[in-house]
């Protein structure tokens, strides 16, 4: 009927609420990290959601910068508490789509919009890398058909990930206003598995299973020439495993950028005042 010939409305990166999950002790190598690179391109919609009220990190972001006030530490309920916040604050805002990045990861924006164009917001949508190759298992209240477990698919949250506003309303009676700090607790998982578990579990909507995602689980080497700028993110290997970056030749050496964020960042927009100047040949 008419309903279907108004054009399909274009995608914009303003439509999309970019959390980026972070703590005290990352804001001066991680974060500063992300801001000089993609998120300089990004700032209107990106959230950093930390634990600590850094007056340099207020400075720079504003109001773009979230107080969880949840604790500094790395257990299930701190970062389900940040996570709790992250969806709370996405409902509020209003915008498109929720993406969740770790401060480890490096957005490609451009990507990002064009693989989130492909689907509709107001659809059922949850994508991602999963992290296992396989699904996983958790201990539920006892169901219909008298199982007591539920398995579900999950999108790693180290590699980044992304939910509809359609989808994330209906999550709400399990992610909002703290009831997901209880739902994770039901299920004793981790931030990432409690998403998978109440959209795949609960609400029946499968994971869009991308391989365009990634998080530092992965071998990131074997991303290499046009492959790394076809993906929507990338990570990097701690310093306990350093060699695991992804493979760009140009721009910094390996001294210079570890993580070859920068590299590729110089790449994607060499117009950056800090990007070496390149010459035509
Ligand atoms: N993180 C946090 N609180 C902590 C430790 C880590 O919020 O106490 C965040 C960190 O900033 C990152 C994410 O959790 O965004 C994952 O941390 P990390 O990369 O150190 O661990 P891994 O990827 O190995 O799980
Ligand atoms: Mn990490």
């Amino acid at each position: 009927g008419p309903d279907n010939i108004s054009a399909k409305e274009k995608l914009e990166l303003k439509d999309i609420f970019i959390a980026v999950k972070t703590t005290r002790k990352y804001h001066k190598t991680r974060l500063n990290l992300l801001f000089q690179t993609w998120i300089s391109q990004a700032q209107g919609q990106t959230f950093i959601f930390t634990d600590w009220e850094d007056p340099e990190l207020r400075h720079r972001a504003g109001d773009h910068m979230i107080n969880t006030n949840c604790s500094a530490v790395h257990t299930r309920q701190a970062l389900c508490c940040k996570m709790s916040v992250e969806y709370d604050k996405f409902l509020e805002s209003g915008q498109k789509w929720f993406c969740h990045m770790d401060d480890d990861n490096y957005v490609n924006l451009r990507n990002l919009l064009h693989l989130l164009s492909a689907f509709s917001h107001s659809q059922d949508v949850y994508v991602g890398r999963p992290s296992l190759d396989h699904p996983i298992e958790a201990a539920d209240h006892v169901r219909n058909d008298g199982s007591t477990t539920v398995k579900f698919w999950f999108a790693t949250g180290g590699a980044g990930f992304c939910i509809s506003r359609g989808l994330a309303l209906k999550m709400s009676p399990w992610a909002s206003l703290g009831s997901f700090i209880s739902t994770a607790e039901r299920i004793r998982l981790p931030d990432d598995c409690t998403i998978g578990y109440i959209i795949e579990g609960l609400l029946e909507v499968k994971l869009h299973h991308s391989p365009l995602f990634h998080s530092h689980l992965e071998n990131l080497q074997r991303l290499r020439g046009e492959a790394v700028f076809k993906q929507v993110t990338l990570s990097y290997g701690g310093p306990e495993n350093k060699h695991n970056v992804v493979s760009v030749e140009e721009m910094f050496n390996v001294q210079q950028d570890p993580t070859r964020f920068r590299s590729v960042h110089c790449l994607l927009y060499p117009d950056t005042a800090w990007c070496p100047t390149v010459t035509v040949k």
